[in-house]
């Protein structure tokens, strides 16, 4: 049997119709146009693709988008200071602080300054800490996480009882798609470094969520029959017939897993395009908590 392939950027092109569609009524009614400010520090080329993408993808669905670059040399206290001044900055419904932040500065700290009301990547410790409560609910989902979801649950609208198993433990992928299926009912397992008889626990996955960063570690001999399976890695291999000499692959070997697997995100076009849509719904929401 092969698997169904979930095809990430069609449900991402849905989502980001629908925030288009959401901030178009929103203007029409004569309220305030949703803003994502993007603060950039150092010179990362990874970073400056990433961000260039999210406030294209800003500009495409109308919501506007602010840039904000500091040089790699920036003190923390100026980084913060800018964080501070966006706090207050009523064009500025979203905060998004592109990580990794240069060495030396304390991406914590920073993460921590962010009023929470515009934290829509998610990672502030108020929003995660809710996340984890039971009863509370965060004003913010990560994105990448929430589009995880989103992606599971159109394949198993219910996943209450499920056995699902998260391979890695991060706090801006692992540990809180394990706190949203925990939440969602499934039993979860969380696997790490350290974890033994690895391929045996992710033989028991109904619901396999692979982000470990390791290219296509996930044989297809580890995987239970007819498994919904989320890869999340993005790794760079070596490819000299490609223009970039490189390639990109999951965390999941693709070719072996989709011949056992129920149904299997692809990389690229699985996660990697929920995240950004993601990111524009939770821009869109922190615009109508502002309202
Ligand atoms: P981290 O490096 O922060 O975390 C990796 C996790 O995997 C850790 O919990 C680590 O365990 C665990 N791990 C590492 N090696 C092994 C192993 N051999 N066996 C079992 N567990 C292992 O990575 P991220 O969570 O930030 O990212 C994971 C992947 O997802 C990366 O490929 C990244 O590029 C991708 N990613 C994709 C995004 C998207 O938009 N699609 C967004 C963000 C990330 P331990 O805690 O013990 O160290």
């Amino acid at each position: 049997m092969t698997a169904r392939i979930i095809d990430g950027a069609a449900v991402a092109q849905q989502v980001r119709a629908e925030v288009a569609e959401a901030v178009k009524a929103r203007v029409s009614a004569g309220k305030v146009v949703p803003g994502l400010a993007a603060v950039l520090v150092g010179e990362n080329p990874a970073s400056q693709v990433y961000v260039r993408n999210k406030r294209k993808a800003c500009e495409e669905v109308g919501i506007a988008s602010f840039g904000y670059e500091l040089p790699a040399s920036a003190s923390q206290e100026e980084v913060e200071a800018l964080v501070s001044q966006l706090n207050a900055d009523p064009k500025v419904h979203g905060i998004l602080v592109q990580l990794p932040l240069p060495a030396g500065l304390d991406e914590q700290r920073v993460l921590n300054a962010i009023r929470i009301e515009k934290d829509v990547d998610g990672f502030h410790p108020m929003n995660l800490g809710r996340l984890a409560q039971k009863g509370r609910d965060p004003l913010f989902v990560p994105c990448t996480p929430a589009g995880c979801m989103v992606m599971l649950e159109k394949e198993l609208p219910s996943l209450e009882g499920v056995n699902a198993v998260v391979l890695g433990r991060s706090n801006i992928v692992g540990m809180p798609v394990a706190l949203l299926l925990v939440r969602a009912n499934a039993t979860v397992t969380i696997c790490h470094s350290r974890t033994k008889n690895l391929p045996d626990v992710v033989r028991s996955a109904d619901v396999l969520v692979a982000a470990v960063g390791r290219e296509e570690m996930v044989r297809g001999s580890w995987v239970k029959p007819g498994a919904v399976v989320i890869d999340v890695g993005i790794n760079r291999v070596e490819d000299a017939s490609k223009p970039k000499g490189y390639r990109l692959v999951g965390d999941v070997a693709f070719d072996e897993v989709k011949e056992i697997a129920g149904a299997i995100t692809p990389v690229p076009g699985g996660v990697g395009p929920m995240t950004i849509a993601m990111l524009l719904k939770n821009t869109l929401r922190a615009a109508e908590l502002a309202d």
